[in-house]
């Protein structure tokens, strides 16, 4: 096991610094995930852990140890990308042997870790199988598989699961979990999926523009988020943020913490709307509601209201989050 460290690191591409200056901590044995819009540097900042992209200043430690000039093959880390290179004619077995053959394990020590990753991985029954006739999970996990006998103290995964089907993606998120508990490694996940990232992390690492914007538990993310930009990047719709330019003053409160009703509703901020939209997604309706502060999104669990309805919509003090003219959070 290890923990990672990064020091003042920046990575310049044209000039163009697309990590600036970037200083984070990765606890020993956590699941850590970076999140962030398309382009930030997520992909940039994992690259730079694995040292398959040089950094241009700053230090990468792992386990303690300054590894900034190491190649990667000693770094003790494993990466698992999206586009999992298994090799198409070879057995998953033969897939997951390649590497051991390699480093010259006994023939005895590798039949026992095969058997004993694939158990881990659910792969024992398919060992003979050609990659072809795998589903894709399947092939998902015979690339864990291939990471895993490294016994790396350090798994990097960059997007590992979106070619996979949504039901699929649920169950590999399962899965991943579950093969962190069992390993007890260190994993650094990359995704641009906020739900991904909310259901999977212990810590969530959200960045933007190759700036950390929050470094928090899930919970505290949703809860008390840093800055406007992670109140709106986590959430689904995100956080309705009003400006008041009369009073200087922003504020901002999610979807769900309004309710909505035929009769005024008790509450701090309390106002009459009209619905613009409905749209009914099952077990929540997300509404647009038109209202003389601003316009917001309710999401609600009632789904009777209708398109031109007049309701009224209020808010409990302590659901509405006020943010300073940097967009910070004051409380
Ligand atoms: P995505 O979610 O789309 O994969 P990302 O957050 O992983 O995005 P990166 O791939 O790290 O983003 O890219 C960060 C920025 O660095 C982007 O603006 C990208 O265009 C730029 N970049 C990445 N690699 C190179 C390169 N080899 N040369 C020049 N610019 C690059």
């Amino acid at each position: 096991m290890a923990s990672i460290e990064l020091k003042n690191i920046t990575k310049t591409f044209d000039k163009h610094d697309v990590i600036k200056d970037l200083n984070l901590n990765i606890e020993d044995g956590s699941f850590t995930v970076l999140v962030g819009p398309s382009g930030c540097g997520k992909t940039t900042l994992l690259r730079m852990i694995a040292g398959l992209d040089p950094q241009t200043s700053g230090q990468v430690l792992v386990g303690g140890r300054d590894v900034s000039k190491t190649p990667p093959g000693q770094r003790g880390i494993a990466m698992v990308f999206q586009n999992y290179a298994i090799y198409p004619t070879m057995s998953v077995r033969e897939n997951i042997e390649f590497g051991l053959k390699n480093n010259k394990v006994p023939k005895e020590e590798r039949k026992e870790l095969i058997e004993s990753i694939t158990e881990t991985v659910g792969l024992k029954d398919y060992l003979d199988r050609k990659p072809s006739t795998l589903s894709g999970g399947q092939r998902q996990r015979v690339a864990l598989a291939r990471a895993m006998v490294k016994k790396p103290s350090v798994f990097l995964m960059d997007e590992p699961l979106s070619n996979l089907d949504a039901k699929l993606r649920v169950q590999m998120r399962i899965e991943l979990i579950e093969l962190h508990k069992k390993l007890g490694t260190t994993f650094v996940y990359v995704t641009h999926d906020q739900v991904e990232a909310m259901s999977m992390a212990d810590k969530i690492v959200l960045m933007n523009r190759g700036v950390i914007q929050q470094e928090a538990s899930p919970d505290e993310m949703y809860h008390i988020p840093a800055n406007q930009f992670t109140a709106q990047f986590i959430g689904v719709p995100p956080m309705n943020i009003t400006h008041m330019q009369h009073k200087h003053l922003t504020f901002g409160f999610r979807p769900e913490s309004a309710t909505i009703g035929r009769e005024p509703q008790p509450g701090l901020l309390q106002t009459m709307g009209e619905i613009l939209t409905r749209e009914m997604l099952g077990s929540e309706t997300i509404y647009q509601v038109k209202t003389p502060i601003d316009t917001f999104m309710i999401k609600s669990l009632d789904d009777q209201y209708k398109v031109n309805e007049q309701i009224y919509l209020s808010l409990p003090e302590e659901k509405i989050h006020f943010f300073d003219d940097q967009e910070k959070r004051i409380h």
